[in-house]
C-alpha cells in the first residue's frame, strides 16, 4: 500500500515540519562538499512553498557530543546557506531545535517563508525518543512530512515520536522517501530478471545479511572490492597482503555454498606493492594473490564479464565499489561497473555512501535508473526491514 504523500495534506497557510537529511559531507572549514542530499529534497519542499506553505526544517549533521557554542562545525549555518542558494529564497536559521529562537521564529513564519532549525542532535531528546522533546518539536508546526530517507532506519525522536503527535492524516511522506520507496519496492518484489546483484566495499560484515537475503531473488551476485579476499581466502587461495577479514572465513565459506552457483568472484585482479598512489601495479590471472602484494581492484578480463553480465541484465542493484577507487589507478573496475550501469536497459539502482559518491565522481548519476541518499537505509531496506519511521505514516 503507498503512503500518504505530501501531495496529498493541506499546506496553505500552514506550517509544515519536513524532517530532511541534511547530514552533508563536509569540508575541513565546515562547508558544504556535497550538497546532494540538500539538492534531492528540493521537490518537497517546492511543493509546500509553492501551494502557500511555510517550511520548518530539522535535520541532524553529524554526532555532535557537546553544545551548539563549542560543536560549530556540526551547527547547520553552512548548510541553511547552501539551501537558500538552491532553492533561490530567504532561508532563516534557528539557533536552537525547540528553544526560544526556534519558537520565536516559528511563530512568526509567513507562507512562503522557510525556517531551518538547529542540528536536532544537539538535544540529548533526539537520540532517545523522548516524548516530551518530541511535543515540544513538533508543537512548532501544523502538519509532518518525513523526506529524510538516509535517516528512515533510525528511531529517533524527529523520526519516530514527533510524527506520533500530529493526527494521522496530518503526516506523510515527501517526493524523496516516496521515491527510494519505490524503486526499492521493485527490488525486494517486483525485480525484472536477470536480477543481478553488484557487491564490493570494504567488509563482508556490514553485508552479510543483505547478501543472504539477495541470493534468495538475485539469478547473479558479483563480488568485488576488499571483501574479495575474505572469500578467495575462505577458498583456500593465497591472498598476499589484501585487505581481508580473518574471523570472516566461515561466514564467506557458507555464502558460497549456501549460494547455488550464484556468486561470481572475480577471474583477475589487479595487484600492487602498496595500497596507495604511487604504487607499482600488475594484472594477475586466477585466484592467487602473489605474497607481499595487495589485491586493490578487479582485473580486466573480470570487468568485461561483469559489465557483459550487466548489460544484459533487466534489474540491477549495485552497492559497495569495485576497488579503491578513490585513488586514481585503483578506479578503474569501479568506472566500469558504473558505465555498465548506466547503459543497461534495465533498472538500474545503486546505494551506499562510497558507491553514491563513486557513480556521481564518475559522471554517471544521471544515467542510472536511480541512486539512493540512503547508506545504511537502503542496506537494510535490501534486508527486507521495516521501519518504525515508515510504520507511523498511514497509507493512502
Ligand atoms: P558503501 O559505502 O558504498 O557501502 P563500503 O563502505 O562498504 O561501500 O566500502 C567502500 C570502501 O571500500 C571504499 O572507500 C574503498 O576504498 C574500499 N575498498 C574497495 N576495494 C578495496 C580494496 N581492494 N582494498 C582496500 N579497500 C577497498
Ligand atoms: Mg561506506
Amino acid at each position: 500500500m503507498p503512503k500518504q504523500t505530501v501531495r496529498d495534506l493541506d499546506v496553505k497557510g500552514k506550517k509544515v515540519l519536513v524532517r530532511v537529511d541534511f547530514n552533508v559531507p563536509q569540508t575541513k572549514d565546515g562547508a558544504v562538499a556535497d550538497d546532494r542530499r540538500i539538492r534531492s529534497a528540493l521537490p518537497t519542499l517546492k511543493d509546500v512553498l509553492d501551494r502557500g506553505g511555510s517550511l520548518i526544517l530539522v535535520s541532524h549533521l553529524g554526532r555532535p557530543t557537546g553544545e551548539p557554542a563549542a560543536d560549530a562545525p556540526f551547527k547547520l549555518d553552512t548548510v541553511a546557506a547552501k539551501l537558500q542558494e538552491l532553492i533561490g529564497r530567504p532561508v532563516e536559521k534557528a539557533d536552537d531545535t525547540v528553544g526560544p529562537s526556534a519558537k520565536k521564529l516559528a511563530a512568526d513564519l509567513k507562507p512562503g517563508g522557510i525556517l531551518v532549525l538547529e542540528n536536532v542532535r544537539f538535544n540529548k531528546g533526539e537520540k532517545k525518543g523522548d516524548p516530551a522533546f518530541a511535543k515540544e518539536l513538533a508543537s512548532l508546526a501544523d502538519a509532518y512530512v518525513n523526506d529524510a530517507f538516509g535517516t528512515c532506519h533510525r528511531d529517533e525522536a524527529s523520526m519516530v515520536a514527533v510524527p506520533e503527535q500530529f493526527p494521522a492524516e496530518k503526516r506523510a511522506i515527501g517526493f524523496l522517501v516516496e521515491k527510494e520507496l519505490k524503486i526499492l519496492d521493485t527490488l525486494l518484489k517486483n525485480p525484472k530478471s536477470p536480477y543481478v546483484a553488484v557487491m564490493g566495499g570494504a567488509k563482508v560484515s556490514d553485508k552479510i545479511l543483505v547478501m543472504e537475503t539477495l541470493l534468495k531473488s538475485v539469478d547473479k551476485l558479483l563480488v568485488g572490492g576488499a571483501m574479495t579476499y575474505t572469500f578467495l581466502k575462505a577458498q583456500g587461495h593465497g591472498i598476499g597482503k589484501s585487505r581481508v577479514e580473518a574471523d570472516k572465513l566461515d561466514v564467506a565459506r557458507n555464502l558460497l555454498d549456501s549460494a547455488g552457483g550464484k556468486i561470481v568472484l572475480p577471474v583477475d585482479h589487479l595487484i600492487a606493492d602498496k595500497p596507495e598512489a604511487g604504487a607499482q601495479t600488475k594484472v594477475v590471472d586466477g585466484p592467487e594473490i602473489p605474497d607481499g602484494w595487495f589485491g586493490m581492484d578487479i582485473g580486466p578480463k573480470t570487468i568485461e564479464l561483469y559489465a557483459q553480465i550487466i548489460l544484459e541484465a533487466g534489474t540491477v542493484v549495485w552497492n559497495g565499489p569495485m576497488g579503491m577507487f578513490e585513488v586514481e589507478a585503483f578506479a578503474k573496475g569501479t568506472k566500469a561497473v558504473a558505465l555498465a550501469l548506466a547503459e543497461s536497459p534495465g533498472v538500474t539502482a545503486v546505494g551506499g555512501g562510497e558507491s553514491a559518491e563513486a557513480v556521481e565522481k564518475f559522471g554517471y548519476a544521471d544515467k542510472v535508473s536511480h541512486v539512493s541518499t540512503g547508506g545504511g537505509a537502503f542496506l537494510e531496506s535490501l534486508e527486507g526491514k521495516q521501519f518504525n519511521s515508515l510504520k507511523v505514516i498511514p497509507d493512502r
